[in-house]
């Protein structure tokens, strides 16, 4: 293997140090910060995360709350527990989990959010500022591609400021919450960016884009999708892929990515791992998102 393996363990400690005392500088302030998030059903990776992100919170003397709705719950009672978060003032912040299920419209869901707590920026005025370049909140699984990516910049002596003008940045994936708002925040920092997608892999032209990339960001929820091949030699690959494997022969479940690990650390100049990549920095981020919520509020309510 060749390539730098990126610690996301590591950086998410790291940003959860500076969470902490951001949070604790809140606290003297009298501001206490508050995580909600909404799940209907039970998806068994929402629940996961939903748990993950319970103890984290709590873990940075943050409150949490959840509303928690049936699978069969209607529209009408979704926007009713997100109206009531909304006028919840201990409620800094609002995660909405997905997968919502057929009978509630995602949209209206997400129009019905206050945007000042709208920490995943999926109302469409926080999606708005985003794309003009003015975020008011960063999603936090394209926040964590960046913020993994600058500090990989800046342990290589380069500057994460002017490194990417003009990099080929190829993204797969073009969903709302990863790859589209990934495309924003890769033109902010003014790479030459690509952005390919289902229709990219069967037109069969996902491999011709993949190895032009400089950076090569997948977030496409296809096991082990980039090979090799796929990949230009000394590129960075970010893997945003978690995808539950079963193992034929002992029946565990265990994780992998979109990125075939094994053989793209042979051509990539660095590559992140899966797990122990993006995954644990975004739970950090989506904290350090509901700290920035309960910040602005408070400077509002001031
Ligand atoms: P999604 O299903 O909403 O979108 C998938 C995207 O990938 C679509 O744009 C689709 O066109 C594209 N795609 C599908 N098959 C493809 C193929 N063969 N070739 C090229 N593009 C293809 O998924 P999502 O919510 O964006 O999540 C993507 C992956 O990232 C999933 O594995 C998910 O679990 C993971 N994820 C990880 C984190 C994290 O924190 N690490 C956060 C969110 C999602």
């Amino acid at each position: 293997m060749t390539a730098h393996v990126i610690d996301g363990d590591r950086l998410a400690e790291e940003l959860r140090a500076s969470v902490e005392a951001d949070a604790a500088a809140l606290a003297d302030e009298g501001v206490a910060p508050g995580l909600a998030t909404v799940l209907v059903g039970d998806d068994y990776a929402s629940i996961a995360y939903e748990r993950r992100v319970r103890r984290l919170t709590e873990e940075l003397g943050c409150r949490f709350a959840s509303e928690h709705l049936p699978a069969d719950a209607a529209q009408a009672d979704v926007l009713a527990a997100v109206g009531k978060l909304n006028a919840d003032p201990r409620v800094s912040g609002v995660l909405v989990l997905r997968p919502l299920p057929p009978q509630v419209d995602e949209g209206d869901v997400y129009r019905t959010l206050d945007p000042l707590k709208d920490i995943e920026a999926v109302h469409p005025d926080n999606a708005g500022l985003l794309a003009l370049g003015q975020p008011r909140f960063v999603p936090s699984t394209p926040a964590s591609v960046f913020w993994m990516l600058d500090r990989y910049v800046e342990s290589t002596g380069r500057d994460p400021a002017s490194f990417y003008n003009g990099l080929d940045l190829v993204l797969v994936g073009r969903s709302n919450n990863v790859g589209k708002p990934a495309l924003w925040l890769g033109l902010a920092r003014n790479a030459t960016v690509v952005s390919a997608h289902h229709h990219t892999a069967e037109a069969g032209r996902l491999e011709e884009h993949a190895r032009r990339a400089d950076i090569l960001v997948v977030a496409a929820g296809v096991p082990r999708l980039v090979t090799a091949a796929m990949v230009k030699p000394g590129a960075i690959v970010i893997d945003v892929g978690i995808n539950p494997e079963t193992d034929p022969a002992t029946g565990r479940v265990h994780l992998v990515g979109d990125v075939d690990f094994d053989s793209v650390a042979e051509v990539a100049a660095a590559v992140s791992p899966v797990p122990g990549g993006v995954g644990p920095i975004t739970d950090v981020f989506l904290l350090s998102n509901t700290v920035r919520a309960a910040r602005l509020r408070a400077a509002i309510d001031r």
